[in-house]
């Protein structure tokens, strides 16, 4: 490992001290003049999310959410992107007391797959219509870089009856040195998560009691390698139940706000897991620090307050109606028909090995049928990151609220595709009326005339259609 760097930016005590001091000058009126500065879509200090953190009344909390909702129609529009776990392999040499693959855990079926079975797998998932992955492995020598080098060109490599691929492959796996991240951006990778799990070390160390993952620096430092090694893209995410969320989210925001000045560019996505139950895994069955439905839902709000421009991406942890609900405050990236056991896609019946628990066990197309009946636009669009509009220059486009007049055609042209190749015959009927119903209200002429273009095109049988 490289020498560590620089000093860490998660000043522990203080932020718990803030918290505590927030608690009392928090006021009905301090809610109103936050949210009011969070309209004008330019974030949130430190200051002001330590005071939301507090709001604790259906009331406020209301209002919130109402805010929340408000930020992610204006930047977001009603995209969501649809995504799907592959994972590798379950080997791993940690021994994180939340997850089933802990090295410890003697019960789980291992497996690891085969060069093969990773095109097996690709093709199963884009039978179902995808065309975005987040692969994922544990940290093992079962599991070297190399392999996974070589699993992402199998990925992209592979193809469907209809000539599709996986157009964007975003990586999970553990941290790396900076040449490995050279090379993980050599593949063409999207973005690389690495969720800290928790920011508050003395915790964090508890939690990992054995393993390379138990070095807390190296973790927390991983972003600032991943961006050193040609990176554009990060996602940041907690863990959470394993602390205080309110401490979490403060966490976050420093984070984000540490990449931002020393990259000039924030987090792309942030992902807000909340521990589930799995197979031989204490603390998740006794969560440290439980997180209700209702401060669940404030965390998303909150976080997409502080940081209008970065992805919340949500997992099919969370139930269905949850999952619902959560759309309208803040998420903008779902998986969706997600396995967490290696070869689950293939052998749909073969339930060991799985990391932990699902709440949504719907298909990608009954999903997909409950986005559209809520109105959004499901999306597989990967324009941005194909036309090089990542990184700064993604933030750059974003932040103007630009970011609609490319997504919005292009996610209507991903979804267009999806409905005429994979759709049941119920979702197509009602996709094509939403999607009549949304070119008839673009009022920009141009914008009306080239997403009218486009969608000819795949009608005459073009695919992969993007700005
Ligand atoms: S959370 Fe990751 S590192 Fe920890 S045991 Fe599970 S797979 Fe391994």
């Amino acid at each position: 490992m490289q020498t560590l760097p620089e000093i860490p930016f998660i000043p522990r005590d203080e932020l718990y001290h803030r918290l505590e001091d927030a608690k009392k000058h928090y006021s009905r009126e301090k809610l109103h003049d936050i949210l009011h500065t969070a309209l004008k879509l330019k974030g949130l200090s430190l200051v002001d999310v330590s005071l939301l953190l507090q709001a604790e009344t259906d009331d406020d909390i209301h209002l919130i959410l109402s805010a929340a909702h408000t930020v992610k129609e204006a930047i977001y529009g009603k995209r969501m992107v649809l995504f799907a776990p592959l994972y590798l392999g379950n080997y791993c040499s940690n021994n994180c007391l939340y997850c089933a693959f802990r090295k410890d855990n003697i019960r789980l079926g291992r497996a690891l797959l085969t060069p093969q079975q990773i095109e097996e797998e690709t093709k199963a998932l884009l039978k179902q219509g995808h065309k975005r992955i987040l692969m994922l492995t544990g940290e093992d020598e079962h599991t070297p870089l190399d392999y996974v080098l070589e699993a992402i060109r199998v990925v992209y490599a592979t193809r469907d009856d209809h000539g599709s691929s996986i157009r964007r492959i975003n990586v999970e796996i553990a941290p790396l040195d900076v040449e490995g991240f050279r090379r993980l951006k050599a593949e063409k990778i999207g973005t690389y998560a690495c969720f800290q799990e928790t920011y508050d070390e003395v915790l964090y160390t508890k939690y990992h009691p054995s393993g390379p993952k138990s070095d807390y620096l190296w973790r927390l430092f991983v972003m600032d390698r991943a961006m050193k090694g040609g990176i554009d893209d990060v996602g940041l995410g907690v863990l959470f139940g394993l602390a205080d969320y309110r401490f979490e989210v403060l966490a976050l925001l420093l984070h984000a706000q540490h990449l931002e000045h020393s990259f000039g560019c924030g987090p792309h996505t942030i992902s807000v897991p909340r521990i589930e139950p799995a197979d031989g895994a204490p603390l998740s069955t006794h969560v440290p620090y439980p997180v209700s439905d209702k401060d669940f839902k404030k965390i998303v709000a909150i976080i997409r307050l502080a940081l209008p421009y970065t992805g919340i991406i949500l997992s099919t942890r969370e139930n269905e109606t949850l999952r619902q609900e959560l759309f309208h405050y803040g998420v903008s990236q779902i998986s969706a028909g997600s396995r967490t056991n290696p070869g689950a896609y293939a052998h749909p019946d073969d339930t060991t090995g799985s990391q932990f628990s699902l709440g949504d066990h719907r298909s990608l197309d009954e999903v997909i049928s409950a986005l559209i009946d809520d109105g959004f636009i499901p999306s597989f669009c990967t324009g941005c990151y194909r036309k090089g509009r990542v990184g700064q220059d993604f933030m750059d486009l974003a932040r103007p609220g630009l970011i609609q007049k490319f997504c919005m055609p292009n996610g209507i042209f991903s979804f267009r595709e999806y409905l005429e190749d994979y759709a049941s015959p119920q979702t197509k009927e009602k996709g094509l009326r939403l999607i009549a119903h949304l070119v008839s209200e673009i009022k920009d002429h141009n914008l009306k005339t080239k997403t009218q273009k486009g969608l000819t095109e795949i009608m005459e049988g073009k695919r992969d259609v993007y700005y």
